[in-house]
């Protein structure tokens, strides 16, 4: 065979996941599909087993697998189906492998992500709150066993392109001062909220939350977007990744989103990556880096853009960014909370149980109850997680609708 890269792909039925394939599928004499992962949907996991023909399909637990098993009974699929997230990490371990997306949402990725930096993979990471949950452990774990992390959220990924390459990838400990990098610029939209009157956001809707203007998401992200959780999350994992502080960055509204972050230099230079919003084109730059392959991505014509505005964000309109960049500054424990809280909270929202404005309140209010304890290692970590989980669980049960 002529495949050159064997890659696993966590959370293969989610959007990035999906995206990821499409892009694999354009590069076959690239790329080949070693092992594939999902939560629970079966039925699209067995779509994605007769298209793409992994060697291996895990499920999140045995009653998916068996699912998967009897979708693929008719077919000639040869995949083995397996289940559980031990198999997971196995698999994006496994000696066979040379790349691993991690597009699984939430905390769930921490633990297959974390297996794949060990084996010293080249790790795409799309799931940024595994990397906001472990910060330091994860990034001390990619230099010690030489694994290649590349930033697949767009805003990383542009500032990934923008900075100078002695700085890519998290292998050195310089700083971005030292390579002439005065300011890291995110940017963000500003979700479908960006203009709606601030008093009306208690009677914000799941539909309208998950609508976002310019970018097609899965339902978590989406809910992060609209309250601007997901540029607070995006800020901590910036620091991690880019080995900077908080001072370093700061966030910029733009909500065209086709300048997907931008990096400013000290002769008074600023480097933007701009494109569609599409996120085919960081996991195409990230899958072929340092090369460049076709992503199947709508050229940016400039002649059909509308104004490029930029604005600071509101922290009353989005008082979740404003926790967010508080818990970086805090330190570990505190981002470590509030990522938990956040997964607690907007999963009520999606499902009815809280309004909108409770996501920040529940959030807020786990940051404070929470004492500040040492969390370094991985079992402080999940201890921290799990508490906060428990803390937001509660004040959820004490909301009133
Ligand atoms: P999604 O909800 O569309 O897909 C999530 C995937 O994870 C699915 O395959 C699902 O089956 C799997 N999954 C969910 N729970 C699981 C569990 N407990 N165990 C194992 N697998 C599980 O989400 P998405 O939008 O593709 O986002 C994935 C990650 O990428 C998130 O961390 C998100 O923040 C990040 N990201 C997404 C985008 C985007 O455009 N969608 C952009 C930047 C970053
Ligand atoms: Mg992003």
């Amino acid at each position: 065979m002529s495949c050159k890269q064997q890659l696993v792909i966590l959370g293969a039925t989610g959007s990035i996941g999906l995206s990821t394939l499409d892009v694999v599928a354009r590069n076959q004499e690239q790329f080949c599909v070693f092992a594939l992962t999902a939560g629970k949907n079966a039925k699209k996991m067995a779509q994605l087993c007769v298209a793409h023909r992994p060697r291996f399909a895990v499920m999140a637990d045995e009653h998916a697998a068996q699912q998967l098993i009897q979708y693929l009974s008719g077919s000639e699929s040869k995949t083995i189906v397996l289940s559980g997230i031990a198999a997971m990490s196995e698999l994006a371990a496994h000696p066979d492998v040379d790349a691993v997306m991690s597009a699984i949402v939430g905390a769930a990725g921490l633990i297959p992500t974390l297996s794949a930096v060990e084996a010293g993979k080249k790790v795409l990471l799309a799931n940024k709150e595994s990397l906001v949950m472990s910060g330091q452990l994860f990034i001390d774990k990619v230099k010690q066993h030489k694994a290649t992390l590349l930033p697949i959220d767009s805003e990383h990924n542009a500032i990934f392109q923008c900075l100078p390459s002695a700085l890519q990838g998290s292998k050195t400990n310089t700083q971005l001062h030292e390579h002439g990098v005065s300011k890291i610029l995110l940017t963000g939209s500003g979700g479908p909220f960006l203009t709606r009157d601030i008093d009306t956001l208690n009677t914000v809707t799941v539909q309208e939350a998950v609508t976002h203007p310019n970018w097609s998401m899965g339902q978590k992200i989406s809910v992060d977007s609209a309250t601007m959780m997901n540029k607070g999350l995006e800020f901590i994992e910036a620091k991690w990744l880019f080995n900077c502080q908080a001072t370093d960055i700061e966030v910029v509204i733009h909500p065209q989103s086709i300048i997907h972050s931008m990096v400013q230099y000290q002769d008074g230079s600023v480097l933007a990556q701009m494109g569609n919003p599409d996120m085919r084109t960081p996991i195409a730059h990230a899958l072929a880096y340092p090369q460049r392959i076709d992503a199947g991505v709508t050229p940016l014509d400039f002649s059909q853009l509308a104004d490029f505005t930029f604005t600071k964000p509101d922290f009353t309109r989005y008082p979740n960014l404003q926790l967010a960049i508080a818990a970086c500054n805090t330190g570990q424990g505190a981002t470590t909370t509030v990522n938990a809280a956040n997964e607690v909270a907007v999963n009520a929202f999606l499902q009815g149980m809280i309004g909108f404005t409770d996501i920040y309140r529940i959030n807020a209010q786990t940051l404070e109850a929470t004492v500040d304890v040492n969390v370094h290692t991985l079992d402080e970590i999940l201890e921290c997680d799990r508490l906060a989980r428990l803390q937001a669980t509660q004040l959820i049960a004490k909301v009133v609708r």
